[in-house]
């Protein structure tokens, strides 16, 4: 189910009171929710040695990482600005590892000064690093993967990772750079609410981990199966069942380390939608029913404010009307400002009659919401509120404003002459 029932009464409670201080949108944060979740993770694989790196990408605010590092988590970061925002919520070295694809020179640099743990994700790479750390992850991509139960699932084609016949030329140009541990990591698939894809990741690293083995002695130090776990986002869909992927992982690492005769790896894990993704909500006013040729529940935020309706064909928010549980229902779509026809959190949606005033909240926003958020028609960003567990709310990043959007209009006048030699003005 979406929302949880302890959140949906803590929101219920607060809502009214939060939207007429802080004024709406914005997006609200579960501080509980996240802390729970970061404990069941650790109760799970508490027989692992085992570390979840949060994926930086799908909550960029550093207050929310904060919370996360105050529970354990480290973090996974795709680009150099990931790394800035995670050591600005405290990150140091040993917290962070740095898994980009088409990277340059330039970022691989400026990665390597944070000290992250950098996972390399194709041979082109060794060209732009002149030297490496004593301990590396090398990115593999099964091609396809054996499993059984889900839909299909294409990786071959995805840009990620090295294919699994390049490892050893991978392990020599790391080794000839300084590299001398190694743990291997592969991701291939996100929004995943069956085990099996998960596990079938596991056992195909392993797999590949005991070859290397075999053929050049290596012991990987760590075994990275990167993120992916995901929420029910509609009513009634499963959860992912986090206990039962935990044990199969305990089984396959201790039953592989005891056949190869050497330690057994540590575990990581990258999840950004599972740890998070459930414990925020979108929340808007209705400003507008509209009758055409459906009928149209304006709000005061749209796809600017939260991608996913517009951007993947299946991507499903359940929207609550906050206190309205007793109206009777209709079905709307509910539409934000902008000038795309796409701009629909929800079509031909089932919900209580919304009336204008109404509060409304759009759920399992706490990934990937907020951080793929863009200004396009001028619709700016919301403001970002944190519902602490003892009830206070703290605006944790106000909403951008005109003069934030229009700052980068402020620079100094450069102009090339392409026509007169080259010459460059600069005043
Ligand atoms: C996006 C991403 C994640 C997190 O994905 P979720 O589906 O949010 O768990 C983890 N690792 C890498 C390398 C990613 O690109």
């Amino acid at each position: 189910m979406p929302v949880s029932d302890d959140f949906r009464q803590r929101l219920d409670a607060c809502l009214p009171a939060v939207a007429e201080h802080f004024g709406t949108p914005f997006y609200l944060y579960d501080e509980q929710g996240i802390v729970d979740t970061m404990a069941q993770l650790r109760d799970a694989f508490a027989p692992l040695d085992f570390r979840e790196f949060y994926a930086v990408k799908a909550v960029s605010n550093p207050r929310i990482l904060r919370l996360l590092r105050e529970h354990g988590a480290g973090f996974d970061c795709g680009s150099v600005p990931d790394l800035g925002v995670a050591r600005r919520a405290g990150a140091t070295a040993g917290d962070l590892i740095f898994t980009s694809n088409n990277t340059t020179a330039a970022e691989f640099a400026a990665a390597r000064a944070t000290g992250a743990l950098l996972t390399i994700d194709d041979l082109a790479a060794f060209g732009k690093l002149p030297d490496l750390p004593e301990r590396v992850g090398l990115r593999l991509n099964p091609g396809t993967l054996p499993y059984g139960g889900e839909a299909e699932l294409v990786t071959s084609g995805q840009k990620f990772g090295l294919r699994p016949d390049q490892l050893l030329a991978a392990e020599r140009a790391a080794r000839a750079r300084g590299a001398r541990s190694f743990g291997l990591h592969a991701m291939v698939a996100s929004g995943l609410t069956s085990t099996d894809v998960i596990r079938a990741t596991l056992e195909f690293l392993l797999t590949m981990a005991g070859r290397w083995h075999s053929d050049t002695g290596t012991v990987v130090d760590f075994i990275d199966v990167g993120g992916g776990l995901g929420i029910p986002f509609r009513p009634g869909e499963p959860a992912f069942d986090l206990r039962g992927f935990a044990a199969d992982a305990n089984r396959l690492l201790t039953g592989w380390a005891e056949r190869e005769g050497i330690p057994r790896p540590r575990l990581f894990l990258e999840s950004g939608r599972y740890v998070t993704g459930p414990h925020g909500v979108l929340v808007t006013r209705v400003v507008n029913r509209m009758e055409k040729w459906r009928t149209f529940v304006g709000v005061d935020t749209g796809v600017s404010a939260m991608i996913r309706p517009a951007l993947y064909d299946t991507a499903y928010h359940h929207i609550s009307v906050h206190d309205a549980d007793d109206r009777p229902e209709e079905v709307v779509d509910v539409v934000g400002s902008m000038c795309e026809n796409n701009d629909k959190l929800a079509t031909a949606r089932r919900l209580p009659r919304a009336e204008e005033g109404d509060l409304m909240y759009v759920h399992d926003v706490g990934a990937h919401g907020y951080s793929m958020s863009f200004p396009y028609n001028h619709r700016l960003r919301p403001q970002e509120l944190l519902l602490h567990a003892d009830g206070d709310v703290e605006l944790i990043r106000r909403a951008e404003t005109e003069a934030d959007f229009l700052a980068t209009l402020e620079c100094e006048r450069r102009v090339l002459h392409t026509r007169a030699g080259g010459r460059r003005v600069t005043t």
